[in-house]
């Protein structure tokens, strides 16, 4: 695969969820099953040897990505999920929003301390979403190897609130 043919496989849609901003939809890199496998093929290849004992992914996107990379490196995934979606005891971490906090959360017992864990997600922007997921998996004591994207928005910066972890995008927008 090269790279045009997945950053041609990207659709912008403009002012979507709102004037101003340009919303990258991955839906068409889903439809094309070779094109899907290959992204996960990619990402997976860096982890090949290593012990990977639990993908986290970040809602809703990154489930998608992340169930795939999960199968191929045969460990499992933990759910961050936005506030009030869990059924279990969780953990939670606010973080701010251009207007503005949310809050994401994943339950206690999702990953264990000391374990190798990926944070993966469609997209990194800002990084707070990423960020606050980082926060949960320090918060549980187990060991950040990496965080995943497929695209990054370069432009905004989102890797400086990610500083000390390594950060990985397929896809740099930069502008
Ligand atoms: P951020 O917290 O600003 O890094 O935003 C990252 C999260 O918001 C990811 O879960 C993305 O799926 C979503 N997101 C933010 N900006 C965009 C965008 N321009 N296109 C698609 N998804 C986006």
């Amino acid at each position: 695969m090269s790279l045009e043919t997945l950053t041609a496989a990207i659709r912008d849609i403009p002012d979507f969820p709102k004037p101003g901003i340009m919303f990258k939809d991955i839906s068409p890199i889903l439809q094309d099953g070779a094109l899907f496998a290959e992204v996960i093929d990619i990402i997976g290849a860096r982890y090949e040897n290593q012990q990977i004992d639990s993908i986290v992914v970040i809602d809703a996107r990154g489930f998608i990505f992340g169930s795939a990379l999960a199968y191929k490196l045969g460990c499992g995934i933990s759910l961050v999920r936005k506030q009030g979606k869990l059924p279990w005891k969780t953990y939670s971490v606010s973080y701010e929003l251009e207007y503005g906090s949310a809050a994401v959360e994943i339950h206690i017992d999702a990953v264990s301390a000391g374990d190798r864990v990926l944070i993966v997600d469609d997209l990194l922007a800002t990084g707070g979403t990423a960020r606050a997921g980082a926060d949960l998996i320090e918060k549980i004591g187990a060991r950040i190897i990496a965080l995943e994207f497929v695209i990054e928005l370069s432009f905004l910066n989102g890797r400086d609130k990610l500083d000390g972890y390594t950060v990985n995008s397929l896809i740099e927008v930069s502008d």
